[in-house]
């Protein structure tokens, strides 16, 4: 199929797209809740004659098998929303008080099953399988893990994955070489040490003289690394102490690392457990740190990132592929596709001023211009056909 007749195929659908696209805006599913979500993708499926399974007990795979195909090429769609209140005064407005679609997962599943509906009607033309990912949980677990655990890619090439965003105008994609997305671990530090009257410190150990020692030598860790790498480490919470005049015998302590190289996050964490197992030691107290691991870095194949270039400039016109500057130091899910398989994540453009459609993502007014959910199908058959 060449581009011309890709694009007139995604355009042909775009009512169906928008009709899809309402309906799961309408009925949002927070992530493991997402059984409706997962019945529809199941019944459209079955509509289109493509064999499929549930996995990860919200999530559901797909495939299309190409005629004497030697490869199998994923597209993946995350199909979770938000713990918002949607403020968007508009027919479609969601029904289940409390949570809404405000990251655009809706529109990733609805332009994943554009493709599928598309691509099961040209299944003759297909010289590989294609196998379509519907993954839950993106904002909460991280419904890749399981998803991976129980196989889904097993015997798949490449991957490519998109986001909606509405930083970008429609008609426009944006793609980065290498890192996209940070990793992200929540850090929980304890600092122990020995209450007594708040005249007599002499008589205890102040736990919060500590750990205002700690938290200012958690800053050097970041400053002191190599000035190419970077890091954030932020302590969001802090709690200790019980009266003005008590000395401290405990303070908790919860934050956040971000860092974009899997190298530099295996360093700090070191750095950070030195540094909280003998810092308060040496100040007659005792440190306990908790590393809880979070996601994993978005690190993109450069050749992959090729193919979308290109793709998207047959699609769009060269113009509107935009080289995203800065890496994000918020988290993507597709990061651990990407630690297992050559794959791409790039971003589609949904913003519309002249239509007001501006908020960004996890805002209650957030809302896409449809008419880049043909131009998301387009580019994703492109893409699954030119690996
Ligand atoms: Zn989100
Ligand atoms: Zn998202």
């Amino acid at each position: 199929m060449d581009k011309n007749k890709i694009l007139k195929l995604a355009k042909g659908i775009s009512p169906w797209l928008s009709k899809v696209r309402k309906d799961f805006h309408m009925y949002p599913e927070l992530g493991m809740q997402e059984f409706r979500t997962q019945r529809k993708i199941c019944e459209y499926l079955d509509e289109f004659g493509i064999l499929h399974k549930k996995m990860a007990k919200t999530g559901v795979v797909g495939e299309i098998k190409g005629k004497n195909a030697l490869k199998t090429i994923a597209l993946r769609a995350d199909i979770d929303a938000l713990p918002i209140l949607e403020k968007n005064d508009v027919s479609y407005k969601s029904k289940n008080h409390g949570v809404m679609h405000a990251c655009g997962h809706d529109a990733h599943t609805t332009i994943l099953l554009g493709v599928a509906k598309i691509l099961s009607e040209q299944k003759d033309e297909l010289g590989v399988n294609i196998r379509f990912i519907f993954q839950p949980a993106e904002e909460t677990v991280g419904g890749a893990e399981p998803m991976i655990e129980e196989g889904v890619l097993d015997g798949v090439d490449a991957i490519f994955g998109l986001h909606v965003s509405s930083l970008i105008e429609k008609g426009s994609v944006e793609y980065r070489y290498k890192q996209m997305n940070a990793s992200s671990d929540n850090i929980e530090i304890e600092v122990q040490g020995q209450s007594a009257h708040g005249a007599y410190p002499g008589d205890g150990v102040d736990a919060i003289v500590i750990t205002a020692q700690l938290i200012t030598a958690m800053q050097t860790i970041v400053s002191r690394i190599d000035a190419r790498d970077s890091a954030v480490l932020t302590i969001g919470k802090i709690a200790g102490g019980t009266a003005h005049n008590i000395i401290a015998d405990s303070v908790k302590l919860t934050g956040t690392l971000r860092t974009l190289d899997p190298k530099v996050r295996e360093l700090v964490k070191e750095k950070l457990d030195v540094l909280v197992n003998t810092l308060p030691i040496s100040m007659g107290g005792n440190g306990i740190l908790k590393i809880g691991k979070g996601y994993s870095a978005l690190i993109n194949d450069d050749k992959m990132v090729e193919l979308v270039k290109k793709n998207a400039g047959d699609i769009l016109g060269i113009e509107n592929v935009l080289e995203k500057e800065k890496a994000n130091m918020g988290v993507e899910d597709f990061g651990y596709y990407l630690e297992k398989i050559p794959g791409v994540f790039f971003n589609l453009g949904v913003k519309n001023e002249k239509k007001g459609i501006m908020a960004s993502a996890h805002n209650e007014y957030f809302d896409i211009d449809e008419e880049a959910l043909h131009l998301g199908v387009a580019i994703q058959i492109l893409n699954v056909l030119s690996v």
